[in-house]
């Protein structure tokens, strides 16, 4: 669907196009919705789509779970991002009805926009505003269509302990990991605010930023791995949550 509404660049027609789609799912999986305004460096606007269970409590912590949903201009954005949106609201599809505090967010304005260069508009105002005593733990899904391995990046610096829990899940599902410390998505505002951050990918692509970034790059093993890595790692720390 994401791909099939073509390049979607901050700012654009298509960006709230495809907003309008996520906050779509999100309300056919019964998920609360809001939508969160973002400040771009261009003076323009654009929104964070956030779905929350009803039936789960917030009030104590939370795990959250992103995906950014722009692409840079000319780029169908199938495999950056549609993949890790794709991923994240299939994780959500499978906790609909249950009582796990976790939320899901389909962040804005992820790419660098030029001529004004400010990348991360979305998720660096989710995590200006965010307290980092309720979010426990966040994950960044983004470009995770196409690669030999699950990368589990971080960014340089940030502790490692996130990284590791994720690798752990993988392995247990016998996926091929690989670690990274250089890793740049919508983790890294988080990251630099102390949260525990981390990212999954599958590595750069030759599509990547490309009029080639299409659906058929998008390989669905690649998808699985992504998605059981996150749904299992959400649902072992809520299990030791609770
Ligand atoms: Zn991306």
């Amino acid at each position: 669907m994401l791909a099939g509404i073509g390049p979607r660049p901050a700012g654009s027609v298509q960006e709230q196009q495809a907003a309008d789609y996520v906050e779509s799912v999100f309300r056919e999986l019964e998920y609360e919705v809001r939508r969160e305004t973002v400040i771009r460096p261009d003076g323009g606007s654009s929104d964070n789509v956030i779905g929350r269970l009803p039936g789960a409590n917030y009030l104590a912590g939370f795990l959250l779970v992103g995906a950014h949903y722009d692409t840079v201009a000319g780029s169908p954005g199938a495999n950056d991002n549609a993949s890790g949106v794709a991923v994240m609201l299939s994780a959500a599809e499978a906790l609909s009805g249950a009582a796990t505090p976790v939320e899901f967010v389909a962040f804005a304005a992820e790419e660098r926009q030029p001529p004004t260069g400010g990348a991360l508009n979305g998720s660096g105002a989710y995590a200006g505003r965010v307290d980092g005593s309720t979010v426990e733990a966040m994950i960044s899904v983004d470009m995770v269509g196409n690669g030999p391995s699950l990368v589990v990046g971080r960014f340089r610096g940030s502790p490692a302990e996130l990284q590791m829990e994720l690798a752990s899940r993988a392995a247990d599902l016998a996926i091929p990991v690989e670690f990274t410390d250089r890793y740049f998505s919508d983790h890294v505002p988080f990251a630099r605010k102390g949260i525990p951050a981390a990212g999954l990918s599958s590595g750069d692509h030759p599509t990547f930023h490309s009029p080639e970034d299409v659906f058929g790059v998008v390989q669905p093993v690649n998808l699985e791995w992504a998605g059981r890595t996150l749904l299992s790692w959400i649902l072992d720390r809520s299990a030791v949550g609770s």
